[in-house]
């Protein structure tokens, strides 16, 4: 393959598993079950992003899989789900957000449970 369709390839997939994924956690109907569908995807994510580095270019796998272990634990510190009306909330890295952006209500912990 040339360097032109890997890079399509990867930018395709990615862009395929990205929209997938975030259907699927809003298509969630409570959110217990959004904010453990977000946690299998950031994981699985983080995965095929390592396994599609590395197959498609495995000269810089080493500089990257580091980086997507770091973007997989930010995207999980970072999304947060509203318990009352289960919007998925993004925060930017270094930027506390305690509040839900639609609601109002308070936010739970980064790494609760429920
Ligand atoms: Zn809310």
């Amino acid at each position: 393959m040339s360097d032109e369709s890997q890079f399509l390839t990867f930018a395709v997939v990615w862009l395929a598993l990205g929209i997938g994924s975030t259907l699927y956690v809003r298509s969630r109907p409570t959110t217990p079950e959004k904010r453990r569908a977000h946690r299998i995807m950031a994981v699985g994510a983080g995965v095929a992003f390592g396994a599609l580095t590395t197959w498609l270019f495995p000269s810089s796998a080493s500089l990257m899989l580091p980086v997507v272990v770091v973007i997989t634990v930010l995207n999980l510190r970072n999304t947060r789900f509203c318990d009352h009306c289960g919007k998925m909330v993004h925060m930017r890295p270094f930027e506390r957000m305690d509040f839900c952006t639609r609601c109002g209500a308070p936010l739970p912990a980064p790494w609760a449970d429920g």
